[in-house]
């Protein structure tokens, strides 16, 4: 599939934490107004599909650590991720931009199943698309599956929507004060420091593939159009 060559699309990929508002559940005028924004930057037509995580509801790690079989926890956070994608198509459906769900678990009653060719005639349609369940396997985290499904439906760049951070920082800005900011990282550079701001699984695969990331913090209101629309509001992760 080639990159779209007559405008922009991008993959967003937004944090579950996030939706969450601090909280497990969600929460709505947290979600309500992530979907202004999407909805502003698809009016300015921009093409946007979407890969929501689940952290405000399971992470399979953190389950297994208390006791549970990590597998079926994972499944347990694909599921959570769906939840999150249900509420954002509500809020977008409420503002008038057209959506589909598509899960790489199949539930034929909620969503669509993934089928990259028919996710890319929505987006030529003007409809945001948006991915749950992760990648349907154990040991993926949704980072991955961003850039992954950015890759598959040719999106120009993935953008990581993160809470509590606005972008990749020299050090863990929660455990060292004195962590800097950088405006641009290489894939390698990023690799090789153990920024962990996103996992080095979705590092890596953007890194064999060439593939554009920026990474910035969705805390600040409009920070999602401005990034939709390629301002450059936080880390470029390049080759
Ligand atoms: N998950 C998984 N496979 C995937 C995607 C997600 O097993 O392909 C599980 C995993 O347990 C993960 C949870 O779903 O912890 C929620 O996703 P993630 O942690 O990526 O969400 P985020 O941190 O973005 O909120």
């Amino acid at each position: 599939l080639p990159k779209r060559q007559d405008g922009r699309r991008v993959l967003l990929k937004l944090s579950g934490e996030a939706f969450g508002g601090g909280a497990v559940g969600v929460d709505p005028d947290v979600v309500s107004r992530i979907a202004g924004e999407i909805a502003e930057g698809v009016a300015q037509g921009i093409q946007c599909a979407i890969v929501v995580g689940g952290g405000n509801f399971f992470r399979g790690a953190e389950l297994s650590q208390r006791g549970m079989d990590r597998r079926r926890a994972d499944y347990m956070g694909m599921l959570g991720t769906v939840m999150n994608c249900l509420a954002l198509q509500d809020f977008l459906e409420q503002r008038g931009v057209s959506t589909r769900v598509q899960t790489a678990i199949e539930m034929g009653q909620v969503a669509e199943p993934y089928i990259p060719l028919r996710a890319v005639r929505h987006l030529e349609k003007g409809r945001v698309v948006i991915f749950g369940a992760g990648a349907g396997m154990p040991y993926f985290s949704t980072d991955t599956v961003a850039v992954q499904r950015a890759l598959e439906i040719g999106c120009e760049e993935v953008l990581m929507a993160k809470n509590g951070v606005d972008g990749v920082y020299d050090s863990d800005p929660r455990k060292n004060p004195d962590a800097k900011k950088l405006e641009h990282v290489s894939y390698g550079e990023a690799l090789q420091k153990g920024l962990k701001v996103v996992d080095s699984t979705a590092f890596s695969l953007c890194m064999d593939n060439a593939q554009q990331m920026m990474v910035f913090g969705l805390d600040q209101e409009g920070n999602i159009t401005r990034a939709m629309r390629g301002e450059r509001i936080g880390t470029v992760v390049t080759k």
